[in-house]
């Protein structure tokens, strides 16, 4: 779906992190499950020519009618582009997109696994596990404070969350690992694990959960161009890669987000 949308608002949340809300329709809303992600084209010219990947964050309905929003970590000239957008600027946008989380019914407990702007497709997540009255933690890391994105939101919705900075400007001074396998060793019903984050952050996670057989979904955020299936360019290792079979995911059409089992961590190393 190509859709023109209206930014309604693009604040900074933290130093070098926006929230942007765009006005798009109830169509657009409902097909915005959590974990899909939006191709967005941050400049009228063919400079950047390539689309910008950026996942659901949340999704509603204002006075001014059905919104979309995205959370997003300015890093290169792409978003450096986004960030200059302003209240009334029209944005063309090509999605929702790819496949989302799985939201699996079990009783057990919901472990969200966040770190740096890889919290940005939790937030959906958890709201529609809080829906269903889930019991929803979130272990957030980052490397200082300003990393920690949105915890009050999180913690309205009734999210138990645990921080963990480098540098202990908030939280724990440790991985986000770390209070992750803590409660793992302290809990006795079950739980499902999702993660989003730095390769090396979800890899750890990964493993974590394989060791325990604990069911876990990763959101992999590979650097991908048309977003659809067609390039290619975005893809990753499946658990079945050899040199004589290869075996690859493409992220953008069969994911973002995969059973952690599915990828071939080693590879991607
Ligand atoms: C499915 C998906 C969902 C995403 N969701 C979000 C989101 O919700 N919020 C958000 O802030 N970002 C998200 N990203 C990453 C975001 O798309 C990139 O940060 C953005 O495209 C960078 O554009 P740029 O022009 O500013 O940077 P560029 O100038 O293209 O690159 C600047 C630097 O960023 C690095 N970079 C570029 N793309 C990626 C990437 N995909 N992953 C890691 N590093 C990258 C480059 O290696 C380079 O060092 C997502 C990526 C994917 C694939």
């Amino acid at each position: 779906m190509l859709t023109e949308s209206f930014v309604l608002f693009n604040t900074e949340i933290s130093p070098g992190y926006r929230r942007m809300r765009l006005l798009v329709s109830e169509a657009f809303v409902r097909k915005a499950a959590p974990g899909r992600f939006v191709m967005l084209r941050v400049n009228d010219s063919t400079d950047p020519l390539l689309r910008r990947p950026f996942a659901v964050f949340d999704t509603g309905a204002a006075s001014d009618g059905a919104y979309f929003e995205i959370l997003y970590r300015v890093i290169g000239r792409g978003t450096a582009m986004l960030s200059e957008k302003k209240k009334g600027d029209i944005l063309d946008i090509l999605g929702p997109l790819g496949k989302g989380f799985s939201l699996d019914d079990s009783a057990g407990e919901k472990l969200l696994v966040g770190g740096g702007i890889g919290l940005a497709p939790l937030y959906a997540l958890a709201r529609k596990l809080r829906e269903a009255s889930s019991t929803v933690r979130l272990f957030a890391g980052g490397r200082v404070r300003g990393d920690i994105l949105c915890a009050d939101a999180f913690e309205a919705i009734g999210v138990e969350c645990r921080f963990t900075t480098e540098d202990g400007s908030i939280g724990e001074r440790a991985l986000v690992t770390q209070p992750l396998v803590r409660h793992l060793e302290s809990l006795d019903i079950g739980a499902t694990i999702y993660a989003c984050g730095p390769e090396a952050m979800l890899r750890a996670v990964a493993k974590i959960a394989a060791c325990r057989a604990i069911p876990c979904q990763v959101s992999l955020e590979s650097r991908m161009a048309c977003g659809i299936g067609v390039c290619l360019g975005c893809v990753v290792p499946g658990r079945r890669h050899s040199v004589r079979t290869p075996d690859f995911r493409c992220v953008c059409a069969e994911g973002p987000v995969f059973d952690a089992r599915e990828i071939d961590w080693k590879m991607s190393q």
